[in-house]
């Protein structure tokens, strides 16, 4: 029995553990200080009503002889999958039922998709980057290359002429929070039709943006069907990720690629809960997109407090505006760990040191918008009593 070798070529993530170490540490040593987390990527606001009456309904049918459901069709039920195509026709984005596949979140099908894959592809990433696409991919044994995202580009990688072959892109982006335009995301589409690339369109954050004329889904571009799959989550869209479930869209116009995933999930998976799936679909009714749009703005409202203190105190800063986070370059040229230690020791804010998403990210900071109103409050006066003179 021989290992998977690769694994051995992956990077020791130390961020999450190595400010959990440094949070618990200034807490013991602190134990009268009040600290407040805005470095987390969860959301702490519960399921809605629609949500979970829906869920409560399918427990019923499930303990009743007569409602009671076995396995469910792999790809999803069509009550659901139906509800998906509708949402997305509200975009003007026109899909097959054979397009949408249900899933139990973004993240699984994100490293599942690789599996359609030869390992000999190119794969470009951009940096910084959710470390899940460079992960997934040293897992597999692929040659990873990066696309820079900086100041100077708004953090908003454009394609050169290198050729690469498959390519991430992450709009509204974790961690930047910047968010491609149309016309942006056309030139990737064009470059990936040209070069025969696909793009893994990453939208777990398209419910953010709200601006009708910034894209939500890459298939708002035209010809994206020839060269994309998306992966969308209703874990920031409606609070599931602790319920998961998630889509991915598998355009039949990429030829095999559609048929290749549904033998793919058909038999490595067997579909996502139908209690789960009831309570998604609910996200989809007007009642459902009426209560879960009350916690979204709530969370946009937090990242507008954020956003003016960051300009109240003359920072750059790039996202807030259609995405729940926030990047900053952090101040008086510190790394991002001495702005993380700083922001600790002085006000008692965690964020999240950009270093840990990449090269790219030293210097920079991440503050999310998912904490409490009161929380995000008090944090941003601490933040201007430090900052702004
Ligand atoms: N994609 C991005 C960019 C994310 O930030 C996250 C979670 O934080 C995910 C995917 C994972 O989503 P899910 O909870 O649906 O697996």
């Amino acid at each position: 029995m021989n290992l998977n070798k690769n694994y051995k070529n992956l990077e020791q993530s130390y961020l999450f553990s190595t400010i959990a170490k440094k949070v618990n540490e200034y807490i013991s040593n602190n134990p009268d200080k009040k600290i407040i987390r805005l470095g987390i990527g969860d959301v702490t606001r519960p399921l809605c009503k629609a949500v979970t009456d829906a869920m409560h309904k399918a427990v019923d049918e499930m303990g009743a002889q007569e409602t009671f459901r076995g396995y469910g069709p792999e790809q999803g039920y069509d009550f659901l999958r139906n509800a998906i195509k509708e949402y997305y026709a509200k975009n003007n984005v026109k899909l097959e039922l054979e397009e949408v596949f249900i899933s139990d979140g973004a993240k699984s099908d994100l490293g599942n998709i690789l599996d359609l894959f030869d390992k000999d592809n190119v794969v470009l990433v951009p940096d910084p980057v959710y470390p899940v696409y460079v992960d997934t991919n040293i897992m597999n044994g692929r040659k990873v290359v990066f696309a820079n995202a900086n100041q100077e580009n708004n953090f908003l990688p454009m394609p050169n002429e290198e050729k690469v072959d498959i390519i991430y892109l992450c709009s509204p982006n974790n961690p930047t929070g910047a968010v491609y335009t149309k016309e942006q995301l056309k030139k990737w589409v064009d470059y990936a039709n040209r070069n025969n690339a696909i793009i893994l369109f990453d939208s777990a954050y398209e419910c953010f943006v709200s601006d009708s004329e910034l894209p939500r889904s890459i298939f708002e571009i035209e010809d994206a069907k020839k060269c994309a799959i998306e992966f969308c989550s209703l874990s920031k869209t409606a609070g599931f990720t602790g319920t998961r479930c998630g889509y991915t869209i598998v355009p039949t116009e990429l030829g095999k690629l559609n048929k290749m995933w549904l033998r793919r999930q058909t038999t490595k998976f067997n579909g996502v809960p139908y209690i789960v799936q009831r309570g998604a679909e609910a996200v989809f009714t007007e009642e459902g997109m009426k209560e879960i749009s009350e916690n979204l703005n709530y969370y946009k409202e937090n990242a507008k407090i954020i956003s003016k203190t960051m300009n109240d105190c003359g920072i750059w800063f790039v996202g807030g505006k259609h995405s729940p986070y926030i990047w900053l370059k952090c101040p008086n040229n510190m790394s991002s760990w001495e702005f993380f230690d700083y922001l600790l020791e002085k006000a008692q804010i965690v964020g999240t040191p950009g270093a840990g998403f990449g090269r790219n990210g030293e210097g920079y900071f991440r503050l999310t918008s998912f904490g409490s109103r009161e929380n995000t409050i008090e944090a941003m006066n601490r933040f201007k009593s430090l900052f702004n003179n």
